[in-house]
């Protein structure tokens, strides 16, 4: 267990059923729900089950088998929304500058329509 990692953090409380989620899809590693505040018409954050910080954690920490299938969730997210026919952006926020807000390893899927400029 990483001892930085906020077992109270609203992702753990999701997936321990502590508090609900729209789920879109799971599988055995990773789950991906709908984002409570929409940036766009389809916004879905994926997450890996077990307790990871961010990115550099989730990479540097995960087995193989968990990468691969939390990056096999995203795509399967992406072919189940159909976001691929017109296009989409993934985003993972990370740390202070990037203004990850909860402090679990998570993409964020945006689509469904134009998502403008990547940086304002
Ligand atoms: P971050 O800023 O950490 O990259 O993104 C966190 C995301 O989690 C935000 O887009 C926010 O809307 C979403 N979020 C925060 N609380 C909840 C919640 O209780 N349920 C769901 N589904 N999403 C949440």
């Amino acid at each position: 267990m990483n001892k930085l990692y906020d077992q109270n953090n609203i992702f753990a409380k999701i997936l321990r059923s502590e508090i609900p989620c729209n789920k879109i899809l799971e599988n055995e590693n990773s789950i991906a729900f709908s984002d409570i505040n929409p940036q766009a018409k389809i916004h879905i954050l994926i997450i890996p089950k077990k307790p990871y910080l961010n990115f550099n954690d989730f990479t540097k920490n995960a087995s193989l088998i968990e990468v691969e299938s939390f990056w096999k969730l995203v795509n399967d997210v992406i072919e189940y929304t159909a976001v691929d026919e017109e296009g989409f952006r993934i985003i993972t926020n990370s740390g202070k500058n990037g203004n990850q807000d909860v402090p679990h390893f998570h993409v964020h899927l945006l689509g469904g329509n134009n998502l403008g400029r990547m940086i304002k």
